[in-house]
């Protein structure tokens, strides 16, 4: 009861009244609540209940890119529970310490993982990006002339984009491969898949 009454005002002060640091916008949000109501209302779950262990024991890291939300799953045949997704800008591991490594390596010794799709694809966004375009908006958008030159982060190097596809999901392959705590039975393979038919190549 106190805790509900702590939650309440805690809720207020963020959301109800007086200043905000930023500017509200959650209409897809407030839409999506109500959506989900009726989601769980409907016993829509049903068809999706599984367990956390994927049934195929496969990892894949792939881009956050919109086009693959459904297209990804449905081109290679997985269904809810076949295979932990993984999903950043570009399908990239930038570093053997990062949270799509750190993933991976949690799929494979808490989840059962063997086999590891690095699935890159076609006209990626993250591909030609770079801080020199992000830059300036970020300054348009409030952020601070210092935390654009900061000195304990590279954000050059950090918000740099692939340039060559290819190259990127041999990288990326590479650097799971040769991870010092991924074990060599691990199947770890590359591919870049068409945004738009869903076709996969593979890079070797
Ligand atoms: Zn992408």
């Amino acid at each position: 009861m106190l805790i509900s009454l702590i939650i309440f005002l805690i809720s207020l002060y963020l959301f109800g009244g007086g200043t905000h640091k930023r500017k509200r916008n959650m209409s897809n949000i407030d839409n999506i609540l109500a959506f989900n109501q009726q989601f769980v209302a409907s016993k829509g779950y049903e068809k999706h209940i599984t367990d956390k262990y994927p049934d195929k024991k496969l990892a894949i890291l792939s881009c956050m890119d919109t086009r693959l939300s459904v297209l990804l799953p449905e081109a290679l045949g997985l269904k809810n529970g076949d295979a932990k997704i993984i999903k950043n800008a570009g399908a990239v591991v930038i570093s053997p310490w990062d949270s799509a490594m750190r993933s991976l390596i949690v799929a494979v010794y808490e989840l059962g993982v063997k086999e590891i799709m690095v699935v890159a694809h076609t006209t990626c966004g993250a591909c030609h990006m770079s801080f020199s375009h992000f830059r300036e908006e970020m300054l348009e958008r409030g952020i601070p002339e210092g935390e654009l030159s900061r000195t304990d982060v590279d954000l050059h190097a950090w918000l740099e984009g692939f340039h060559d596809t290819e190259e990127s999901v041999r990288k990326t392959v590479a650097t799971i491969v040769n991870h010092p705590l991924i074990p060599k039975d691990i199947d770890v393979r590359g591919f870049i898949i068409d945004s738009v038919t869903g076709a996969l190549t593979e890079i070797k």
